[in-house]
């Protein structure tokens, strides 16, 4: 018997509220998607909360339940997720930040969080960034790498240290930039604080006279003159879903933060190239470089985040073509799995309903195919069929043990 395998697709903020003036439909409901349908019809739908019912979710807190791991106990922060998805090695205790290099002027005045969008120049500066040794800590290390355009991760190592510090970026321009505060009255967020701000001082004082920073301004750009670190995270406890389930997994993903709990989770990385993160993203890139990780692993994880860039721009059309492009390059590859030992799941990991043009509490749509899963007849996929669906409706946190179960490896309790 060859062993089963199973692909997950998720598609970010797929799931929406109907809309009167597209005839009470979602973007799902009225995209041409003839292969999610076909699997829809011949497997189980319903519907899923992410978290619970109502509850608004942030991609990590539903990326992490959608894994299997409770977030309301497990959460810490999302700096740890990024520094994963970033591939940096991070050790229980030590503190990553999400970061952007942006412009202040002399007096720390916020000019442009996004340093002119920097494009190139940045690995340059992080090495810059690299040396820096905060005052005050014992032993601190720092390791800080720049990701994609105008952000970056930093980690503090030393012992000591706590995630409970708050954001040196105000998230606005015009305003000075914040003082790391600890969120506690404990020492080492107190500590932490300081070396946060010790940090971005001399960040400063270093990237003012850089050479990739005099160069941009004698080319009229904004220079990237500070680091501002927010998001303070540790490490998440999650034990990788191999030890848990005997699961291989590979995860084809853009985003620095599902490929962060990911790996944290234990899978493989597989990167695609073309895979942005955006609108423009390769398609069929990813769905291919699925199917080849489908030959020697377990389960794929096959993410694509354009559904949630146009959900965010509220444009109900592209969010609509969006999904006919996940739903095609899901289609090119299907041929190619053995029906008789394959399940394919195709979800959201939340809503982010084109009227509200961010994520809500609403349930998101799931269809799950495979050999021995019930039929539900379905003509459509979408959110107003999932809501009749025969799966009924689920947790987020239910998906994993499902999909685990179906593969025959969950563990039995009692006798
Ligand atoms: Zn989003």
């Amino acid at each position: 018997m060859t062993s089963s395998k199973a692909l997950l697709v998720i598609c970010d903020g797929m799931g929406d509220r109907v809309e009167r003036e597209f005839g009470d439909e979602t973007p799902l409901g009225v995209a041409k998607t003839p292969n999610f349908d076909r699997l829809a019809s011949s497997g189980s739908v319903g519907l899923m909360d992410p978290i619970g019912p109502g509850i608004r979710p942030g991609s990590d807190y539903a990326t992490t339940a959608l894994l299997g791991y409770d977030p309301r106990v497990c959460y810490t922060g999302r700096g740890g997720l990024e520094a994963a998805g970033a591939g940096m090695t991070l050790k229980p205790g030590d503190v990553a930040f999400r970061c952007n290099f942006s412009t202040v002027d002399d007096k720390l005045t916020v000019i442009d969080r996004r340093a002119g969008r920097i494009e190139h120049g940045t690995s340059e500066i992080a090495e810059a960034v690299r040396k820096i040794r905060p005052k005050g800590v014992k032993g601190l290390e720092v390791d800080f790498q720049a990701t994609i355009a105008h952000r970056g991760v930093l980690v503090l190592k030393a012992r000591g240290l706590s995630r409970m510090v708050s954001d040196v970026d105000p998230h606005e321009t015009g305003v000075k930039i914040l003082r790391s505060e600890p969120l506690d009255d404990s020492t080492s967020a107190k500590r932490t604080a300081a070396a946060v701000n010790d940090f971005v001082m001399q960040s400063f004082k270093i990237l003012k006279n850089h050479p990739v920073n005099i160069k941009r301004v004698q080319e009229g750009k904004r220079p990237a003159n500070i680091i501002l670190p927010r998001g303070a995270g540790t490490l998440p406890p999650f034990t990788p879903l191999r030890e848990l389930y005997g699961l291989n997994v590979a995860c084809i993903a853009a985003v620095a933060l599902v490929k962060g709990v990911s790996r944290v989770a234990g899978a493989e990385l597989v990167p695609v190239e073309g895979a942005t993160g955006g609108l423009d993203t390769n398609y069929d890139g990813k769905a291919y470089a699925a199917l080849k990780a489908l030959g020697n692993h377990d389960l794929v994880i096959l993410h694509v985040k354009a559904t949630d860039v146009a959900s965010h721009d509220g444009d109900f059309k592209k969010k609509a073509s969006v999904i006919e492009k996940i739903d095609m390059a899901v289609g090119k590859i299907l041929p190619s799995l053995d029906a008789a030992s394959t399940y394919v799941i195709v979800t959201a990991d939340h809503s982010t309903p084109i009227s509200v043009r961010d994520h809500s509490g609403n349930p998101v749509p799931l269809l799950i195919n495979g050999p021995g899963v019930p039929k539900s007849g379905v003509s459509k996929f979408s959110e107003n069929a999932a809501s009749r669906g025969n799966l009924g409706r689920l947790h987020g946190l239910d998906l994993m043990p499902i999909i685990a179960d179906y593969l025959d490896k969950a563990k039995k309790l009692g006798f």
